[in-house]
């Protein structure tokens, strides 16, 4: 009689779990990924899709699909609730699953700081929803702006405020401001584009604080000349139902708030695992919990310090951290120590629009059309599925030439109606 093969179950479809299943594809394991939705999702990309550039099914591919050939490997698609460290158990909306050894990579999620109202009144950029919500309010704004005869109204359906100045807030203001500048005056000619207005807001005293100060002030100076209001030093004292109030008192309507200010790691384990900044769980040198080794923690959800920095919450680290993780299961089963997870930085990178990026790899710091090369050759080698990346190539080649948003389409009903 055959032995029963060790039992995996991970959580979370994103980078992480999908390179630990996808590695586990020749270890004597019987492998579950459970994913909340049906499909793998490249969040770098979903600023495009928030600004009409591509489609949602451009940059999400169905996890059934992308692990169709690893055999070893069941899908279920359904929401952990809880996880029972003491009984080896996953508790989902489905059913429960039994592990030997658990893979956790449920990510982040946009930090509100449990402040209920800005969570209702500002839209994040983390997921589909998020992307697909700000494209229709967005472009809903312009067509109420185009029938609008109050002045005042106006002026506030046609002010946009990103707040936070890290990749996500400069890359979304980038592509919005050439969205307004180059694409919707051949759409909306009722609408005076004087009267628009893309303000982008960072606490700190530059953008892009992860990054070189050379490529922070060209990321600034290539927004300005997109005639986005950067305003650094700008921690808002508060989001209201009208618009924003500024640190001095001022207050600026502005109908849509975008907030890409920070992110919490997912609450899954609750109390049995130790959580410290953003919520993230304290993992050993080699991803596991301390009190359960057979429990890995993975990606955004993991806080681990290598030469005295926290890893980054950033896709390689995810992807690292998934392959690493099933080299560890493939010793142990053989009865090997486990080796501690190291880093490799291939570097930063964010796009300021058409044809401008930053990038920062090792001591190279490259800004314009070099820097948005290397983004786009590294965004495609990355991006799940060879028809995502021929029709992501293609968009951005026709975006580069002709300035072109092919998805201006309002899908979602207005926010409350
Ligand atoms: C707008 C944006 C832009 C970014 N740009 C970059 C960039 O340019 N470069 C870069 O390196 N990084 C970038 N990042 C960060 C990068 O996307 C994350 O670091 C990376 O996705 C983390 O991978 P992960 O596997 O830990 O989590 P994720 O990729 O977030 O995957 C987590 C998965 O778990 C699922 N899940 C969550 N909760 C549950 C549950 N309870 N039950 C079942 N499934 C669940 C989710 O649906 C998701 O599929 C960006 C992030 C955002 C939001």
């Amino acid at each position: 009689m055959n032995a029963r093969r060790p039992r995996v179950v991970i959580v979370g479809a994103g980078f992480a779990g999908l390179a630990c299943a996808r590695a586990l594809r020749r270890v004597p394991v019987d492998v579950t990924l459970v994913e909340r939705t049906n499909y793998h999702l490249f969040q770098p990309l979903l600023y495009q899709v928030a600004s009409g550039l591509l489609d949602p099914s451009q940059i999400a591919a169905p996890v059934r699909s992308v692990l169709r050939r690893t055999h070893n490997c069941d899908v279920l698609m359904a929401e952990v609730t809880s996880v029972d460290l003491q009984e080896r158990r996953v508790h989902t909306a489905a059913r429960d699953l039994d592990y030997d050894f658990l893979v956790v990579a449920a990510g982040s999620a946009t930090d509100y700081f449990g402040d209920a109202s800005l969570r209702a009144r500002a839209i994040g950029l983390k997921d589909l929803d998020d992307a697909l919500a700000l494209r229709s309010r967005l472009l809903r704004n312009f067509e109420r702006a185009a029938v609008c005869t109050d002045a005042a109204q106006r002026k506030r359906l046609l002010t946009f405020v990103v707040v936070g100045g890290g990749p996500t807030g400069v890359e979304f203001a980038g592509a919005v401001a050439e969205l307004i500048n180059h694409v919707l005056p051949k759409d909306y000619r009722e609408v005076d584009f004087a009267e628009v207005r893309v303000m982008l807001c960072e606490a700190g005293d530059r953008l892009l604080p992860t990054f070189a100060p050379r490529l922070s002030r060209s990321a600034q100076r290539n927004l300005e000349r997109k005639k986005v209001d950067v305003r650094l030093g700008t921690a808002l004292r508060e989001v209201t139902t009208d618009g924003v109030v500024m640190p001095d008192g001022e207050s600026v309507p502005a109908d849509m708030v975008v907030w890409t200010a920070g992110v919490r790691a997912v609450p899954l384990l609750g109390e049995g695992a130790p959580q410290v900044r953003h919520g993230r769980v304290e993992v050993t040198p080699s991803l596991h919990l301390a009190s359960h080794p057979e429990v890995f923690v993975l990606g955004d959800m993991a806080a681990l310090d290598v030469e005295g920095q926290p890893l980054p919450m950033l896709a390689p680290v995810a992807i690292q951290g998934g392959e690493h993780t099933a080299r560890v299961i493939a010793a142990r089963l053989r009865g090997r120590e486990d080796a501690p997870f190291r880093y490799r930085d291939k570097g930063t990178m964010a796009t300021v629009g058409r044809g401008a990026a930053v990038a920062q790899i090792g001591p190279l710091h490259i800004n314009g059309l070099i820097g948005w090369l290397i983004w786009l050759f590294i965004h495609l080698l990355y991006l799940v599925g060879f028809r995502s990346r021929l029709i992501a190539l293609w968009t951005w080649g026709w975006n580069y030439f002709f300035y072109d948003r092919p998805v201006r389409l309002i899908t979602l009903p207005p926010p409350g109606g």
